[in-house]
């Protein structure tokens, strides 16, 4: 369902991305980890166009996304995300933040927009939090409502970049417990994030990142459990 081939991505003189193949499939679930500056972002950025790779090739759903001739606005359509921070519209109510996006990127109507937005608030356990504003959700509760509002779009597969890396330790669980949901609904999706339990039970694949190369790429057992690598072994090490 994603395929990058041969990736690379240089601000200026430094090439932050130096060749990367991956593949995930239908329906799977893969963690990036990896130090910070490894170029986790970057590579999620480049797969759904927000940073124009330098060299290499990127397919989502079969499309080349990297094609100059492609339609970028339909490839953002296919690609749900959802960042570290946010990003909720703080003077619309949780249901506009959810429609909105609908009536103007896909032109549903103010009906159907508004079926949508209840299914997906109801997927994330959201549904008595319709009008409230996002002022009045705690940080777990607006992560959640960006979850369904990137799911409201239909897309074919889900990029998180660290979703719960700005939330209070409690709140995590909550957001984590609704990625477990959409994994277990067969969502592709590709995961940067430090939990390594959530790595470890969910992820069909972890992928070790380290200077803008793929260190290790296997099942959360190996590459968590017994890294063939020091350079993974040493990470996980100053995680714990
Ligand atoms: P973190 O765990 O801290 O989020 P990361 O693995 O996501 O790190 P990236 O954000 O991909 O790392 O950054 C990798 C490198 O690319 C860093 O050296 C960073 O300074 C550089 N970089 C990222 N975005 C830009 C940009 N827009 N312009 C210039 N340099 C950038
Ligand atoms: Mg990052």
């Amino acid at each position: 369902e994603i395929e990058v081939r041969a990736l690379h991505k240089s601000f200026g003189d430094n090439e932050v991305l130096r060749g990367i193949d991956l593949e995930i499939g239908r329906g799977e679930v893969v963690c990036v980890i990896g130090p910070s500056g490894s170029g986790k972002s970057t590579l999620l950025r480049c797969v759904n166009l927000l940073e124009e790779p330098s060299k290499g090739q990127v397919f989502v759903g079969g499309t080349e996304v990297t094609d100059p001739d492609v339609d970028i606005d339909a490839v953002r359509r296919r690609i749900g995300m959802v960042f570290q921070q946010f990003n909720l519209f703080p003077h619309l109510s949780v249901t506009e933040n959810l429609t909105l996006p609908q009536r103007r990127v896909l032109g549903r109507d103010k009906a159907e927009a508004a079926r949508v937005a209840a299914e997906n608030l109801a997927r994330v356990g959201l549904s008595e939090k319709a009008d409230a504003y996002p002022a009045s959700l705690s940080g777990g509760q607006q992560q959640r409502v960006a979850i369904a509002r990137a799911l409201a779009m239909g897309p074919r597969v889900m990029l998180f970049d660290e979703p719960t890396s700005a939330l209070d330790p409690e709140l995590v669980g909550d957001v984590l417990a609704v990625m477990r949901g959409l994994a277990e609904d067969g969502m592709t999706m590709m995961v940067v994030t430090h939990e390594m339990t959530f790595a470890r039970e969910v992820a069909d694949r972890v992928v070790f990142m380290d200077g803008g190369v793929i260190v290790e790429d296997g099942s959360p057992g190996q590459v968590i459990g017994s890294p063939r690598h020091e350079r993974t072994r040493h990470f996980l090490s100053r995680l714990l």
